[in-house]
């Protein structure tokens, strides 16, 4: 029982640091659509309708949502930093777009997005709390304080596919390759809810990155939208992975699969299969979890079947 908790202990917390977990906070679920109503309007992706953008002072947005703002004229003009962070500007249509997860790991309260050089324009990010559910794990004092060394081929393995997955994420197209709205990948009852907190004796280790969709073995697993296989291979914690790249720092990934249909490199189209449910890598059962992970944080995938990507109506 020992052994089995310490090693799970330690997956959990190499898997924290896979998915990008790991943070404190109280987090968040839903997303605040963010534009006024003029430029919300539904239109082509990447071709937002207003020619003049107007730029907000002030968004709101919920731990685990995202947020967006259109600027006139192309990226280059707009160099961004949100929070202190360079992050992309990607072209939509004559306009640009920077487009943001508030990471379930901020904490309530204002941030500062900034673009341009010389008279750059600042938009207060006003991220809001969520209730992120908890659960909450007890183990003895001798158990927690349990550390089993890891193996070093184990742990150089896990560090050099923690750079393969940030790597795959890390070169999204310019232009959004979705098309219309996005599409639950299987059909199945939540068994694990994103953003949840995990608590040890108390202390929080680790965070849930994604949905935990439980569904039977050798289900089919859809294509959430169009996109090209940035990663599809076997990895140690996660089993047989799939990322998705969707364009304008968009991923989403699907873990655990019994069998990867897809490989990288590959362009897939929305509702296409790419693999069966399964558990693999470090599960307890067969689910698939399925994460979206926008330009460094990952958001709630509902969302993108809730309200949509920028421009495009569910
Ligand atoms: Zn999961």
């Amino acid at each position: 029982m020992k052994a089995i908790w310490r090693r799970q202990a330690g997956f959990l917390a190499l898997l924290a640091a896979l998915l990008g977990a790991g943070a404190l906070a109280a987090l968040a679920v839903s997303a605040i659509r963010v534009l006024p109503a003029a430029l919300a309007a539904p239109g082509p992706p990447g071709t937002p309708q207003a020619a003049q953008p107007a730029i907000p002072q002030k968004l709101e947005v919920s731990q685990g949502g995202y947020f967006y703002i259109i600027l006139p004229g192309p990226p280059q003009q707009w160099p961004a930093r949100f929070n202190g962070q360079a992050v992309p500007v990607y072209p939509a249509g004559k306009n640009s777009i920077i487009w943001l997860a508030a990471s379930y790991e901020l904490k309530p309260g204002p941030y500062l997005l900034e673009a341009g050089t010389d008279r750059p324009i600042r938009v207060q990010i006003q991220v809001k709390a969520h209730a992120f559910p908890v659960q909450a794990l007890a183990v003895s004092a001798a158990q927690e304080q349990i550390v089993r060394p890891e193996d070093p081929a184990v742990a150089a393995r896990e560090q050099q596919e923690v750079r393969a997955v940030d790597a795959a994420r890390s070169h999204s197209s310019p232009h959004p390759l979705w098309q219309g709205a996005f599409i639950w990948p299987v059909q199945g009852h939540i068994s694990s809810e994103f953003g949840l907190i995990r608590k040890v004796n108390g202390r929080i280790t680790g965070r849930h990155s994604g949905l935990d969709i439980a569904a039977p073995a050798g289900t089919p697993v859809l294509a959430s939208n169009s996109g090209v296989v940035v990663l599809a291979r076997n990895l140690l914690l996660t089993g047989n992975t799939v990322i998705l790249d969707h364009g304008w720092g968009l991923t989403t990934s699907y873990l655990h699969m019994s069998q990867l249909q897809v490989h990288e490199g590959q362009q897939v189209r929305r509702g296409q299969v790419i693999g069966t449910v399964g558990a693999t890598g470090f599960a307890t059962g067969p689910h698939l979890h399925w994460t979206a992970h926008l330009s460094g944080g990952f958001i709630d995938p509902r969302i993108l079947l809730n309200q949509g990507p920028p421009g495009v109506a569910p």
